[in-house]
Protein backbone atom coordinates (compact mmCIF):
# COMPACT_ATOMS: atom_id res chain seq x y z
CA UNK A 1 0.00 0.00 0.00
CA UNK A 2 1.48 3.36 -0.29
CA UNK A 3 2.29 5.42 2.27
CA UNK A 4 0.20 8.74 1.00
CA UNK A 5 -3.20 9.33 3.15
CA UNK A 6 -5.86 9.03 1.09
CA UNK A 7 -9.01 11.23 2.51
CA UNK A 8 -12.35 9.56 1.29
CA UNK A 9 -15.71 11.73 2.48
CA UNK A 10 -18.00 9.58 0.10
CA UNK A 11 -19.07 5.48 -0.65
CA UNK A 12 -17.18 6.21 -4.42
CA UNK A 13 -13.96 7.50 -3.04
CA UNK A 14 -13.79 5.01 -0.48
CA UNK A 15 -14.68 2.47 -3.21
CA UNK A 16 -11.83 3.73 -5.13
CA UNK A 17 -9.28 2.98 -2.44
CA UNK A 18 -9.95 0.79 -0.50
CA UNK A 19 -7.97 -2.01 -2.67
CA UNK A 20 -8.21 -5.76 -3.26
CA UNK A 21 -6.34 -7.24 0.05
CA UNK A 22 -7.51 -7.68 3.40
CA UNK A 23 -9.08 -4.53 5.00
CA UNK A 24 -8.71 -3.49 8.64
CA UNK A 25 -10.93 -0.70 10.15
CA UNK A 26 -10.12 1.43 13.37
CA UNK A 27 -13.41 3.81 13.77
CA UNK A 28 -13.30 6.86 16.04
CA UNK A 29 -14.75 9.87 16.60
CA UNK A 30 -11.53 11.97 15.91
CA UNK A 31 -9.65 14.08 18.16
CA UNK A 32 -7.25 11.25 18.39
CA UNK A 33 -4.92 10.39 21.75
CA UNK A 34 -2.50 7.64 21.84
CA UNK A 35 -5.62 5.43 22.93
CA UNK A 36 -6.64 5.88 19.58
CA UNK A 37 -3.17 5.71 17.80
CA UNK A 38 -2.66 1.65 19.83
CA UNK A 39 -5.81 0.71 17.85
CA UNK A 40 -4.09 1.78 14.61
CA UNK A 41 -1.31 0.19 15.81
CA UNK A 42 -2.77 -2.93 16.52
CA UNK A 43 -3.97 -3.20 13.17
CA UNK A 44 -1.42 -2.00 10.56
CA UNK A 45 0.44 -5.49 10.61
CA UNK A 46 -3.67 -7.65 10.69
CA UNK A 47 -4.43 -6.19 6.39
CA UNK A 48 -3.37 -4.35 3.29
CA UNK A 49 -4.92 -1.68 3.77
CA UNK A 50 -6.03 0.26 7.41
CA UNK A 51 -8.50 2.43 7.38
CA UNK A 52 -9.07 4.99 10.77
CA UNK A 53 -12.55 6.48 10.14
CA UNK A 54 -13.61 9.66 11.76
CA UNK A 55 -16.98 10.54 12.06
CA UNK A 56 -18.65 11.96 15.38
CA UNK A 57 -21.93 10.13 15.20
CA UNK A 58 -25.01 12.07 15.99
CA UNK A 59 -27.61 8.77 16.87
CA UNK A 60 -25.29 8.00 19.75
CA UNK A 61 -25.92 11.05 21.66
CA UNK A 62 -29.17 11.82 23.77
CA UNK A 63 -30.68 15.15 23.23
CA UNK A 64 -29.22 16.85 26.04
CA UNK A 65 -25.42 15.61 25.44
CA UNK A 66 -22.41 16.90 24.03
CA UNK A 67 -22.60 16.07 20.33
CA UNK A 68 -21.99 19.95 19.33
CA UNK A 69 -19.03 20.51 22.19
CA UNK A 70 -17.42 17.08 21.44
CA UNK A 71 -13.76 17.71 20.40
CA UNK A 72 -13.14 18.00 16.46
CA UNK A 73 -9.68 18.67 15.47
CA UNK A 74 -9.09 16.96 11.84
CA UNK A 75 -5.95 18.50 10.86
CA UNK A 76 -4.06 17.26 13.79
CA UNK A 77 -5.91 13.80 13.33
CA UNK A 78 -4.76 13.21 9.86
CA UNK A 79 -0.61 13.73 11.07
CA UNK A 80 -1.79 11.06 13.50
CA UNK A 81 -2.59 8.66 11.11
CA UNK A 82 0.02 9.28 8.90
CA UNK A 83 2.51 8.59 11.52
CA UNK A 84 0.31 5.17 12.64
CA UNK A 85 0.70 4.29 8.74
CA UNK A 86 -3.07 4.72 8.12
CA UNK A 87 -3.63 4.31 4.26
CA UNK A 88 -6.98 5.61 4.09
CA UNK A 89 -9.49 8.00 6.00
CA UNK A 90 -12.89 7.67 5.86
CA UNK A 91 -14.20 10.91 7.25
CA UNK A 92 -18.00 10.71 5.94
CA UNK A 93 -20.18 13.47 6.62
CA UNK A 94 -23.61 13.27 8.41
CA UNK A 95 -25.98 13.05 4.87
CA UNK A 96 -23.68 10.28 3.59
CA UNK A 97 -23.81 8.42 7.09
CA UNK A 98 -27.69 8.78 6.89
CA UNK A 99 -29.28 9.91 3.94
CA UNK A 100 -32.64 9.87 5.02
CA UNK A 101 -31.61 11.69 8.41
CA UNK A 102 -30.60 10.37 11.70
CA UNK A 103 -34.35 10.76 13.10
CA UNK A 104 -35.89 8.38 10.35
CA UNK A 105 -32.87 6.27 9.33
CA UNK A 106 -33.26 1.86 10.36
CA UNK A 107 -31.65 1.25 13.78
CA UNK A 108 -30.05 -1.98 15.30
CA UNK A 109 -31.24 -2.90 18.32
CA UNK A 110 -28.67 -3.74 20.79
CA UNK A 111 -30.82 -6.77 22.64
CA UNK A 112 -30.69 -6.90 26.47
CA UNK A 113 -26.99 -6.12 27.00
CA UNK A 114 -27.82 -2.43 25.78
CA UNK A 115 -29.84 -1.53 28.73
CA UNK A 116 -27.64 -2.47 31.46
CA UNK A 117 -24.21 -0.36 32.85
CA UNK A 118 -23.77 2.30 30.79
CA UNK A 119 -27.50 1.79 28.50
CA UNK A 120 -29.20 2.16 31.88
CA UNK A 121 -28.11 5.97 32.19
CA UNK A 122 -27.67 6.57 28.27
CA UNK A 123 -31.02 4.20 27.05
CA UNK A 124 -30.50 5.36 23.17
CA UNK A 125 -26.52 5.38 23.20
CA UNK A 126 -25.80 1.83 22.01
CA UNK A 127 -28.77 1.44 19.63
CA UNK A 128 -26.84 4.60 17.72
CA UNK A 129 -23.09 3.13 18.29
CA UNK A 130 -24.19 -0.28 16.68
CA UNK A 131 -25.81 1.40 13.80
CA UNK A 132 -23.02 3.36 13.05
CA UNK A 133 -20.50 0.08 13.15
CA UNK A 134 -23.03 -2.06 11.04
CA UNK A 135 -22.80 1.14 8.92
CA UNK A 136 -19.07 1.75 8.66
CA UNK A 137 -19.06 -1.72 8.23
CA UNK A 138 -20.70 -2.04 5.37
CA UNK A 139 -19.19 1.16 3.75
CA UNK A 140 -15.48 -0.26 4.37
CA UNK A 141 -16.16 -3.98 4.08
CA UNK A 142 -13.39 -4.31 6.64
CA UNK A 143 -12.05 -7.99 7.78
CA UNK A 144 -10.66 -6.61 10.56
CA UNK A 145 -12.40 -3.66 13.23
CA UNK A 146 -10.15 -3.18 16.54
CA UNK A 147 -11.93 -1.52 19.21
CA UNK A 148 -10.12 -0.17 22.69
CA UNK A 149 -11.28 -2.56 26.07
CA UNK A 150 -11.55 1.25 27.29
CA UNK A 151 -15.16 0.85 26.00
CA UNK A 152 -15.26 -2.39 27.88
CA UNK A 153 -19.36 -2.22 26.74
CA UNK A 154 -19.29 -1.58 23.54
CA UNK A 155 -16.63 -3.88 23.21
CA UNK A 156 -18.73 -6.68 23.95
CA UNK A 157 -22.19 -5.44 22.14
CA UNK A 158 -20.25 -4.95 18.56
CA UNK A 159 -18.65 -8.70 19.05
CA UNK A 160 -22.05 -9.38 19.70
CA UNK A 161 -23.54 -7.85 16.50
CA UNK A 162 -21.23 -9.39 14.36
CA UNK A 163 -21.88 -12.67 15.68
CA UNK A 164 -25.62 -12.39 15.84
CA UNK A 165 -25.74 -10.53 12.45
CA UNK A 166 -23.11 -12.33 10.73
CA UNK A 167 -21.29 -9.12 9.17
CA UNK A 168 -18.11 -11.40 8.67
CA UNK A 169 -15.78 -8.77 10.71
CA UNK A 170 -13.03 -10.12 12.87
CA UNK A 171 -13.65 -8.14 16.16
CA UNK A 172 -10.78 -7.16 18.10
CA UNK A 173 -10.40 -5.50 21.03
CA UNK A 174 -6.82 -3.45 22.61
CA UNK A 175 -6.21 -2.90 26.38
CA UNK A 176 -7.07 0.56 27.50
CA UNK A 177 -4.07 3.33 27.13
CA UNK A 178 -3.76 5.54 30.43
CA UNK A 179 -1.90 8.81 31.70
CA UNK A 180 1.02 7.92 34.09
CA UNK A 181 -1.80 8.61 37.09
CA UNK A 182 -3.61 5.82 35.45
CA UNK A 183 -6.70 7.78 34.07
CA UNK A 184 -7.79 6.21 31.07
CA UNK A 185 -6.87 8.94 28.22
CA UNK A 186 -10.42 9.64 26.59
CA UNK A 187 -11.19 12.51 24.12
CA UNK A 188 -13.64 13.98 26.87
CA UNK A 189 -10.55 14.08 29.32
CA UNK A 190 -10.55 17.54 27.53
CA UNK A 191 -13.87 18.88 28.98
CA UNK A 192 -11.69 18.55 32.76
CA UNK A 193 -10.99 21.45 34.79
CA UNK A 194 -7.37 21.35 37.11
CA UNK A 195 -9.52 20.14 40.05
CA UNK A 196 -11.33 17.45 38.26
CA UNK A 197 -8.54 16.35 36.42
CA UNK A 198 -6.97 15.77 39.71
CA UNK A 199 -10.23 13.56 41.18
CA UNK A 200 -10.12 11.96 37.73
CA UNK A 201 -7.47 8.80 39.07
CA UNK A 202 -10.13 7.93 41.09
CA UNK A 203 -11.64 5.85 39.23
CA UNK A 204 -8.95 3.75 38.35
CA UNK A 205 -7.43 3.50 41.78
CA UNK A 206 -11.41 2.22 43.15
CA UNK A 207 -10.66 -0.40 40.25
CA UNK A 208 -6.91 -1.37 41.42
CA UNK A 209 -8.40 -1.83 44.80
CA UNK A 210 -11.01 -4.17 43.84
CA UNK A 211 -8.44 -5.94 41.44
CA UNK A 212 -6.27 -6.47 44.07
CA UNK A 213 -8.68 -8.21 46.71
CA UNK A 214 -9.69 -10.37 43.58
CA UNK A 215 -8.41 -13.42 45.28
CA UNK A 216 -11.14 -13.06 48.01
CA UNK A 217 -13.93 -13.20 45.72
CA UNK A 218 -16.39 -11.25 44.03
CA UNK A 219 -17.69 -9.52 47.35
CA UNK A 220 -14.43 -8.61 48.23
CA UNK A 221 -13.91 -6.95 45.02
CA UNK A 222 -17.09 -4.77 45.23
CA UNK A 223 -15.91 -3.79 48.75
CA UNK A 224 -12.59 -2.52 48.50
CA UNK A 225 -13.29 -0.50 44.96
CA UNK A 226 -16.17 1.03 46.79
CA UNK A 227 -14.06 2.29 49.85
CA UNK A 228 -11.94 4.11 47.49
CA UNK A 229 -15.32 5.51 46.13
CA UNK A 230 -16.31 6.58 48.65
CA UNK A 231 -13.27 7.79 50.93
CA UNK A 232 -12.91 10.54 47.75
CA UNK A 233 -16.95 11.07 47.44
CA UNK A 234 -17.01 9.98 43.63
CA UNK A 235 -20.95 10.74 42.25
CA UNK A 236 -21.25 7.38 41.09
CA UNK A 237 -23.34 5.80 38.10
CA UNK A 238 -22.48 2.30 38.67
CA UNK A 239 -19.89 -0.19 40.15
CA UNK A 240 -20.41 -3.41 38.44
CA UNK A 241 -18.52 -6.62 38.89
CA UNK A 242 -19.71 -9.20 35.92
CA UNK A 243 -18.13 -11.96 33.71
CA UNK A 244 -15.78 -10.99 30.56
CA UNK A 245 -19.23 -11.14 28.47
CA UNK A 246 -20.95 -8.87 31.09
CA UNK A 247 -23.14 -12.16 32.54
CA UNK A 248 -22.81 -12.99 36.23
CA UNK A 249 -19.29 -13.06 37.43
CA UNK A 250 -18.10 -16.40 38.63
CA UNK A 251 -16.05 -16.92 41.24
CA UNK A 252 -12.63 -18.87 40.17
CA UNK A 253 -12.95 -17.63 36.80
CA UNK A 254 -11.98 -14.18 34.90
CA UNK A 255 -14.02 -11.09 35.54
CA UNK A 256 -14.58 -7.34 34.43
CA UNK A 257 -14.89 -4.35 36.80
CA UNK A 258 -16.85 -1.61 35.69
CA UNK A 259 -17.10 1.92 37.19
CA UNK A 260 -18.74 5.39 35.84
CA UNK A 261 -18.81 7.95 37.31
CA UNK A 262 -19.22 12.02 37.89
CA UNK A 263 -15.78 14.20 37.99
CA UNK A 264 -17.80 17.97 37.89
CA UNK A 265 -19.71 17.63 35.12
CA UNK A 266 -17.83 15.25 33.20
CA UNK A 267 -18.50 11.76 33.09
CA UNK A 268 -15.87 9.25 33.51
CA UNK A 269 -15.80 5.46 32.66
CA UNK A 270 -13.40 2.95 33.12
CA UNK A 271 -13.12 -0.75 33.63
CA UNK A 272 -10.06 -3.64 34.15
CA UNK A 273 -9.93 -7.22 34.17
CA UNK A 274 -9.39 -9.57 36.81
CA UNK A 275 -8.99 -13.29 37.92
CA UNK A 276 -11.66 -13.69 40.91
CA UNK A 277 -10.83 -16.51 43.43
CA UNK A 278 -13.36 -18.58 44.88
CA UNK A 279 -13.53 -16.56 48.35
CA UNK A 280 -17.26 -16.25 49.31
CA UNK A 281 -19.18 -15.47 46.31
P1 LIG B 1 -13.91 7.24 20.32
O1 LIG B 1 -13.19 8.10 19.35
O2 LIG B 1 -13.90 7.76 21.72
O3 LIG B 1 -15.26 6.80 19.84
O4 LIG B 1 -13.05 5.91 20.42
C1 LIG B 1 -12.67 5.20 19.28
C2 LIG B 1 -12.04 3.90 19.70
O5 LIG B 1 -10.89 4.17 20.51
C3 LIG B 1 -12.97 3.03 20.54
O6 LIG B 1 -12.81 1.67 20.14
C4 LIG B 1 -12.47 3.28 21.94
O7 LIG B 1 -12.73 2.21 22.82
C5 LIG B 1 -10.98 3.41 21.69
N1 LIG B 1 -10.34 4.12 22.81
C6 LIG B 1 -10.71 5.31 23.36
N2 LIG B 1 -9.90 5.61 24.41
C7 LIG B 1 -9.01 4.60 24.52
C8 LIG B 1 -7.93 4.31 25.41
N3 LIG B 1 -7.61 5.14 26.41
N4 LIG B 1 -7.23 3.16 25.23
C9 LIG B 1 -7.56 2.30 24.23
N5 LIG B 1 -8.57 2.52 23.36
C10 LIG B 1 -9.29 3.64 23.50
Amino acid sequence: MTTDLVIARTREELDAARGDGPVVLVPTMGALHDGHVQLLKHGRPLGETLVASIFVNPTQFAPGEDFEEYPRTFDADLERCAEAGVDLVFAPTVDTMYPTGPDTTVMVDPGPLGSVLEGAIRPTHFRGVLTVVAKLFGLVRPDVAVFGEKDYQQLVLIRQMAQALALGVDVQGCPTVREVDGLALSSRNAYLSPDEREQAPTLYRALRAGAAAANDGPDAVIAAARSVVDDIGLDLDYLALTDPDLGEPVPGQDARLLIAARVGKPRLIDNVGLTLGSGSA
